[in-house]
């Protein structure tokens, strides 16, 4: 849709969202008309340059002309049924996960936080089913971020944040530990404990990646106590850090793992992954979805697995993570430049409000997105090249040096 077919104005759009939406979100101050690869467009034809990429989604590039093609075709055939029939693109896309990472099974989902849900519900039921009815508690970190529904919102360890304040007694069944602490999680583990879920890299926590020795301990610490290794790779997933899955760049492997974001290229899909022995947990009428895994999502999952995979964007990731933290360490008023891939965040030393580095930074075209006050985090498109992120670091050093100066 085009604003100039509405007849409305920028500024009254904006007051139809102000008067009947509930607005949950701080909003960014440009109306998203039109996006193409590395940039958005508002009504008046400026480009933004996105280092946002929809929340480390759209990995192939905005508007990927193959994912575009993919929906346009399948929504011609079928659009959505319901999940009793077989449909085409599901199975095919069931087989691609499957062998890409070298799983046995896959459950489809419409999201990140339900991607977890059932990533939650089927370490519950795994470990009820072989241990007994007390063997279902989750340890995850502090810190993390696992979703807004009730069970993920009780897996992210943020206790007493806004997140989760205010909304009465969370899921039971969680405990959290430090993330990167193996002590710390050895020593939460108790008779009840059936999983353990981290994310690899800790995307909204404040990009804080796992060191090798912690998941490699986790997965050690699994072994030898009969626990399931969850990783949430929500964010991390789809070529992200520089592989195509996080674990494998670390080379531990988790029983189970969840996807979203980058998978549909832009469409709504999550997913579930894990082996034989695990799955058999879920048999008919022990979980279901609507929309999980409909036609149209996941025939522009194939097409944008097929672009991940067939132009080597983990590999872009890796090598543009490493060349863009690299020249963060340069930022003015830097306090530590970090990553894995392509997932950056730039935390500053306290004389600059990260919050105000974002909105100058969109001034000057550049979209990025602030964790609390201190921290910037880049997630672009993988597509990005050498010049976008001398063009983004340009006009972050501008933003910086402004904020810091007060003209902003
Ligand atoms: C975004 C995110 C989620 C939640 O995904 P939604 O699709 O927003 O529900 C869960 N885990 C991680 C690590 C995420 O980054």
């Amino acid at each position: 849709m085009k604003l100039a077919d509405t007849g409305l104005t920028q500024d009254e759009l904006k007051g139809l969202v102000k008067k009947y939406m509930i607005e949950t979100y701080e909003r960014y101050d440009f109306v998203a008309e039109r996006a193409e690869g590395m940039y958005i467009y508002d009504p008046d034809g400026n480009a933004y340059l996105d280092f946002y990429g929809g929340i480390a989604v759209n990995n192939a590039g905005n508007c990927n002309p193959k994912v575009v093609a993919a929906v346009r075709d399948q929504v011609g055939d079928i659009m959505h049924t319901f999940n009793y029939p077989y449909t085409i693109p599901q199975a095919l896309l069931a087989k691609k996960v499957c062998d890409l990472a070298g799983f046995d099974k896959i459950f489809y989902q419409n999201s990140g936080t339900e991607a977890n849900e059932v990533a939650i519900k089927l370490a519950r039921k795994y470990g009820i089913d072989h241990f007994g009815p007390h063997k279902y508690e989750i340890l995850s970190a502090l810190h993390s971020f696992h979703g807004r529904t009730f069970g993920a919102l009780a897996a992210t360890g943020q206790p007493g944040s806004l997140a989760q304040d205010g909304f009465g007694q969370m899921t039971p069944g969680f405990a959290y530990a430090e993330f990167n602490n193996l002590d710390d999680f050895k020593a939460k583990i108790t008779d009840n404990t059936i999983a353990i879920m981290v994310e690899p890299v800790q995307g909204e926590g404040g990009v804080h990646p796992a060191t090798q020795e912690f998941l490699e301990g986790l997965r050690k610490l699994c072994d030898d106590n009969g626990l399931l290794l969850i990783f949430d790779e929500v964010q991390t997933g789809w070529g992200r850090t520089g592989s195509l899955f996080a674990w494998q760049g670390y080379g531990v492997e988790p029983d189970i793992f969840t996807m979203a974001k980058g998978l549909g290229g832009g469409v709504p899909i999550g997913a579930m992954v894990t082996k034989d022995p695990i799955a058999a947990s879920l048999t008919p009428g022990t979980h279901g979805t609507t929309f999980g895994g409909s036609p149209m999502c996941t025939a522009a999952a194939l097409a944008e697995v097929d672009e991940i995979v067939s132009r080597k964007l983990p590999e872009n990731a890796a090598k543009m993570g490493e060349y863009f933290i690299e020249q963060g360490k340069s930022l003015p008023h830097i306090k530590e430049s970090r990553g894995r891939g392509l997932l950056v965040g730039f935390e500053f030393d306290g004389t600059v409000n990260a919050v105000d580095v974002k909105h100058a930074a969109l001034k000057r075209g550049l979209l990025t997105t602030a964790i609390g006050d201190s921290i910037i985090r880049c997630i672009p498109p993988l597509i990005v090249t050498k010049k976008q992120i001398d063009e983004a670091i340009e006009i972050l050093t501008d933003s910086v040096n402004a904020v810091a100066a007060g003209k902003e």
